[in-house]
């Protein structure tokens, strides 16, 4: 490095991820419809509804970018509620903070750059946490999870949707097959940077799948976690509780 540092490969992880994700914040929403064919919409839906958010309840959307799930989450709590849309990017959140202002939620929202792994709230602060996507590009995962435990009120809940592993092997194949061809191509054509949907890519095939995940969950000390394959187990939707 320039400071004569030698770099651990968790400096070089987080960095990178700064990198793409400040890459492609500007057409994020455009690049998420076209490499998911729309399916994330359907995606998160699923997520609010599991979420089972109510009015008055305090959630958080953490690696939440460009503010989707925030949105949705700021209708559901109403004006006694709040919803703190986290992220540890600024180029991301500033386009989340405009679409939440634009989208008439600025009074029961807030905006704050964090690391998910040492999340800077007092414990037992939300009824609900979501992580869409996020979990993956976290280098240490297990503090994370227990970062996000530590914040979460006693009957709180965690929902983690991600990528995962398809079910069935051909599919596992073809999926994989796909998002090398395609991904890094779109990434070219639209923000003019294959790289970081190589990283996009690449990094699915690294995470852990529906099982290993499970079993951090609950190393972290959430009960009853379960979770719920999407498109064959492409994506997954993990839940669990604090008690
Ligand atoms: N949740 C949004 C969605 O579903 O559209 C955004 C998902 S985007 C693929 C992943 C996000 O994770 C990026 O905005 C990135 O900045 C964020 N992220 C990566 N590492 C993080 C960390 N350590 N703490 C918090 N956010 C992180």
């Amino acid at each position: 490095t320039h400071f004569g540092y030698q770099q651990v490969p968790w400096q070089e992880k987080q960095q990178k991820v700064a990198g793409v994700f400040r890459s492609v914040a500007g057409k994020y929403d455009v690049m998420n419809d076209l490499i998911s064919m729309g399916s994330h919409r359907i995606l998160k839906r699923m997520t609010i509804e599991l979420a089972g958010i109510r009015p008055g309840q305090k959630v958080l959307d953490l690696a939440g970018g460009t503010g989707d799930l925030a949105i949705k989450f700021s209708r559901l709590v109403g004006e006694t509620g709040q919803v703190v849309l986290a992220d540890i990017n600024d180029a991301m959140l500033e386009v989340g903070r405009d679409r939440l202002i634009d989208a008439g939620c600025s009074h029961n929202t807030q905006v704050s750059q964090v690391n998910g792994e040492c999340l800077p709230f007092e414990d037992n602060t939300f009824h609900c946490i979501t992580i869409a996507f996020g979990l993956r590009n976290i280098t240490d995962k297990d503090a994370a999870l227990r970062s996000m435990l530590r914040v979460l009120k006693p009957g709180g809940r965690l929902l983690v949707l991600e990528f995962s592993t398809p079910t069935n092997k051909a599919l596992a194949k073809a999926y994989d097959a796909y998002s090398f061809a395609v991904w890094p191509r779109l990434g070219k054509l639209i923000v003019n940077d294959a790289e970081s949907y190589q990283y996009l890519a690449e990094s699915i095939r690294m995470h852990p799948d529906q099982d290993t995940l499970q079993g951090m969950m609950n190393d972290a000390g959430f009960a009853r976690t379960e979770y719920f394959n999407m498109l064959g187990g492409i994506v997954a939707l993990h839940r669990g509780f604090k008690f």
